[in-house]
């Protein structure tokens, strides 16, 4: 018989979300995945810290906004670090968050901090962790996996069906402090700023589209110029495409696709001829599907060239009709669906390209804000008039 007080007392749990993650999982009672969450916390570390209130942004309850609270400072278990986050970075899936849409109230458990995306300094280290130290800095790949199973063990940790987010599944990122798995943490160069730190999550969503598919050489259509097709565009530059063609119904996402390298930036119903034109009535050879838009899936599927490559990153809001003996079939195309960052190819492949200076990712950050300003960021998300949306928080 479950007994959800001995889960809370084995995992020595601290944290806001985690008495959300035993409800979710006795709602759907799954063994495995709660004998991984004994297995990943056997035994608390206990800091010597003594422990103060910090602030954070924390989803109290069902129903919009987030609301700016003092909280304890989280405590670290033995194979984990805590950091204190200097940026955050502000994405689609906090918008739904905040506003309590159909897919947040199925998927989250007030109360819990919100935030995925961060970057900053480690404080601390727990006394089984070996290759984090304190003073480090570090951002983290936020899907924590229970690294066991046969998707972790085959090289799909991205797709690992026992993944918990940060900000989704447990207290994430919009506070000043966080704890994380030392497994997830990746170190920044001393050249890399937090700033751009801070949004490797979305940078390395477009990393892990675009470099699944074949790109030097190639002629490419982003469909879709959110801060993630934006950062696509600058990838394939780098990457040696030979075209590249980007496409959004906004004019300042347009114009920040032209600044990241796009050749040609168009409106939806003038994509057809351009890439026509282009790729002597062929198609392109890949599609970078970055909008979600039932409408641009379909246009993906129509522009790319026979025997091509549509890689889907964008989430459709609700199930869409394809045709797949014309659309997909018949057309003997190669469809990829995007989950995450491949852990921890992706992530290499970032810090490479970061690296080499020909991928520059800092036009992208448009709108900065403080913690306390979660209105105006989420705002400025809504207006479509920003390109990546971060928070300062130290
Ligand atoms: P975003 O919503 O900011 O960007 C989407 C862009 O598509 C907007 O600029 C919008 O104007 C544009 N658009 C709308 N209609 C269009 C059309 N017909 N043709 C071309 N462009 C059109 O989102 P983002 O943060 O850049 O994320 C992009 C997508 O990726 C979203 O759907 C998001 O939910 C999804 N996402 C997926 C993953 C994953 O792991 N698969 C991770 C993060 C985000
Ligand atoms: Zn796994």
């Amino acid at each position: 018989m479950l007994d959800a007080r001995r889960v809370v007392d084995v995992g020595d749990v601290v944290t806001l979300a985690e008495t959300s993650i035993v409800r979710e999982e006795m709602r759907g009672f799954d063994s495995r995945a709660l004998r991984r969450t004994r297995v990943a916390a056997p035994t608390a570390y206990d800091n010597e810290r003594s422990r103060s209130r910090v602030k954070a942004l924390v989803k109290e309850s069902a129903g919009s906004g987030f609301a700016l609270r003092d909280v304890p400072e989280p405590k670290i278990r033995e194979n984990e670090v805590l950091i204190r986050v200097r940026r955050a970075g502000v994405c689609g899936t906090d918008v739904h968050i905040y506003e309590w849409d159909a897919w947040a109230r199925g998927r989250c458990s007030p109360p819990f901090i919100v935030g995925h995306e961060f970057a900053g300094d480690v404080v601390q280290v727990g006394a089984l962790v070996t290759d984090v130290r304190e003073g480090d800095r570090v951002t983290a790949e936020g899907h924590i996996v229970d690294g066991r199973c046969l998707l972790c063990r085959t090289g799909n940790a991205h797709v690992c069906p026992y993944t918990k987010i940060i900000g989704v599944d447990r207290d994430g990122c919009f506070a000043e402090y966080i704890a994380m798995p030392a497994t997830n943490v990746w170190h920044l160069d001393d050249n890399i700023s937090f700033d751009i730190g801070g949004i490797h999550d979305p940078m390395g969503n477009a990393f892990h589209t675009a470099l699944s598919a074949d790109i030097p050489g190639a002629t490419v259509l982003v469909t879709g110029c959110g801060p993630i097709g934006l950062f696509a565009i600058g990838i394939c530059k780098a990457a040696g495409a030979s075209r590249i063609i980007a496409s959004d119904i906004n004019e300042t996402r347009l114009a920040l696709a032209s600044r990241m390298g796009a050749h040609d930036v168009v409106h939806p119903n003038e994509a057809a001829n351009v890439v026509k034109r282009h790729t002597d009535g062929l198609g392109v050879d890949v599609v970078l599907e970055m909008s979600g838009v039932p409408s641009a899936i379909h246009q993906a599927f129509a522009l790319v060239r026979v025997g091509g490559h549509v890689q889907m990153l964008g989430i459709p809001s609700k199930p869409m009709e394809v045709d797949f003996a014309t659309e997909v079939i018949f057309k003997g195309i190669t469809v990829y669906g995007v989950v995450g960052r491949r852990m921890y190819q992706t992530w290499h492949q970032m810090t490479r390209f970061l690296q080499s200076c020909n991928f520059d990712p800092t036009p992208v950050i448009t709108h900065r804000f403080p913690l306390d300003a979660a209105d105006e960021a989420i705002r400025a998300i809504k207006s479509g008039e920003a390109g990546k949306v971060i928070f300062e928080v130290a």
